[in-house]
Order: C-alpha cells, then sequence, then structure tokens
C-alpha cells in the first residue's frame, strides 16, 4: 500500500507524487514532473518522482497536494481594530473541549484560539481512524496546531496554556526533539500521503524556536485570551456535534472574541473562506 499499482496507472492521468507531493505523470514510461509545476515548483521538486495515488481536482489545478488535512469543522478571522505588523509579539490563548456526545457515534473534539492581534480560530475534529492522544490533551494540541499554522513564523506568538504536557512539548520541540507528542500519538504519514499535524507543528517550533513561547497559567480562565478561546472551543464541538448551525457558530465566535477583546466586531477580509469548502476530513 501507499504506491500506486502501476497495472492501474493511465498515462494521460496526473497523480501525486509520493516524494514532494507535487503532481506527476507517465511520459514515455518514466515518471516526470510535468510544466508548469515543473518550472513553478522547482524548489520541492524531487528527483525521481513515484505516483502516491491519483490527484484530485482540487490538486490538479494548484499543482501539488496540501502536507495536511484541514478540519472539516474550521472557521478562522481577524478583528480588524488590533491587526498589528508582522514581526511583532503577541500572546495567543489555546483551548480544547473534549466532551462525550450524549448520542451518535463520534465524539467532538473542540478546540479554539484567541490571539492579542485579533486572530481567532474554531473548530473541532471527530478522529476514529487514528489514535491522537487522551480525548482532552488531543483537543488541546488541535488548538495548538491550528494557532501555530495560522502565526508562526508571522508573528513571535507567547502560547498561553495551562497544561503542563503542552509546554514541555513546545520545549522539546524548540531543541528538535520531535518525539515529544501525546501518549500514544501515531506520527506515521497517512496512506493518502497527509503528514500528522504534530510533527509539522513540532518542525515549525524547530525553525522558529525564537519566535515561539509558552506561558503556562494556573488556570487559562484567569486570563482574557484563555477564556475567550475557551468558548470559542465549546463553540466548535457544538458546530460539530450539530447542535448549533455554521452560520450560528460563526456569529457567535465574532462576538465571543470581539467582547474579550473589547473591540467592535469588525473583520479583516479573510483569505480563508475558500479552503473551507474543500476536502478537509474528519477522520484526521
Ligand atoms: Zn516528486
Amino acid at each position: 500500500m501507499g504506491t500506486a499499482d502501476l497495472a492501474e496507472i493511465d498515462s494521460t492521468e496526473e497523480y501525486v507524487c509520493k516524494n514532494c507531493r507535487v503532481i506527476c505523470r507517465q511520459q514515455n514510461g518514466t515518471w516526470v514532473h510535468p510544466e508548469p509545476w515543473a518550472t513553478l515548483k522547482a524548489r520541492q521538486l524531487c528527483e525521481n518522482p513515484q505516483p502516491l495515488r491519483q490527484a484530485k481536482p482540487r490538486e490538479m489545478r494548484s499543482g501539488s497536494m496540501r502536507s495536511f488535512r484541514r478540519d472539516r469543522w474550521i472557521n478562522e478571522e481577524q478583528l480588524q481594530q488590533l491587526v498589528v505588523p508582522c514581526g511583532n509579539a503577541i500572546e495567543v490563548g489555546i483551548v480544547g473541549c473534549f466532551r462525550l456526545r450524549s448520542t451518535g457515534s463520534g465524539h467532538p473534539r473542540g478546540w479554539g484560539y484567541l490571539a492579542s492581534d485579533g486572530h481567532y480560530g474554531f473548530g473541532a475534529t471527530t478522529t476514529q481512524s487514528r489514535f491522537d492522544g487522551p480525548g482532552e490533551l488531543a483537543a488541546e494540541t488541535r488548538a495548538l496546531f491550528w494557532a501555530l499554522r495560522k502565526l508562526v513564523p508571522n508573528y513571535r506568538v507567547t502560547l498561553i496554556t495551562d497544561y503542563a504536557e503542552i509546554a514541555s512539548m513546545v520545549d522539546a520541540w524548540r531543541c528538535g526533539d520531535d518525539t515529544a507528542m501525546p501518549p500514544g500519538y501515531d506520527a506515521a504519514m497517512s496512506e493518502a500521503g497527509y503528514e500528522r499535524k504534530l510533527l509539522l507543528a513540532a518542525r515549525k517550533v524547530h525553525e522558529n524556536a525564537e519566535s515561539v513561547a509558552v506561558r503556562q497559567v494556573n488556570d487559562y480562565a484567569d486570563t482574557a485570551l484563555g477564556a475567550g478561546a475557551n468558548k470559542l472551543s465549546l463553540i466548535g464541538w457544538e458546530w460539530c456535534a450539530g447542535e448549533i448551525t455554521k452560520a450560528d457558530a460563526k456569529a457567535r465566535a465574532l462576538a465571543v472574541a470581539s467582547g474579550a477583546l473589547d473591540v467592535a466586531p469588525l473583520l479583516v477580509a479573510g483569505d480563508d473562506q475558500a479552503e473551507e469548502t474543500d476536502d478537509g476530513n474528519e477522520e484526521e
């Protein structure tokens, strides 16, 4: 598994390369990275293209696959009045919400982050096929992943958490130890070629070690950012559990974030909206 069966390969079809994730196709019996990707993506290309699986329409359009999957439930925004220039120091509260659902199978792990520069995000996952670690810690680390994804390396970020496990994990990542993961976390790449989120986060923290700090607090609720992030994680949980609609979730999140940061509920026009409809998947 993990490599396309050669007998099934149609030379007119486009595949994702298992080495570099850029589109590849068969040409005269050998695998190549065709134009325009060969030129446009030159820095990321491997020397020896190998097919992993057929490319999806979005991947054919963009020339490569994303290295990770988006959550199926996710929304990220920024409040207009708090925007600061890139490189500034900001703080961000990260909180997860793991509660069993009384009905249905998937038990959502909600997550939320709220940053002092007005960035906020919330969402949820119902991972079942992979073990992500103990429920609440897995939810917390989901918040950690998405906050790092959005804010680093653009800003110098201090993460606010009341989880000692997260503080020590980020410290280990900063020193280059990407084996520091929640107990039992499965860090292997998925068969579809996606990398695990915490592994990506670990590398990002190592590469930007000077830009990531952790402030461990006794209780997230003691900080405005932590209290706001907690409310956002609950909204993510309720949205995923089907208790509220996406529109409700977005409206409530805007009220929570602007209330916690004490600014008007005006958003920066986002660039994430187009991504929301793509292949986000609840399985990872
Ligand atoms: Zn390649």
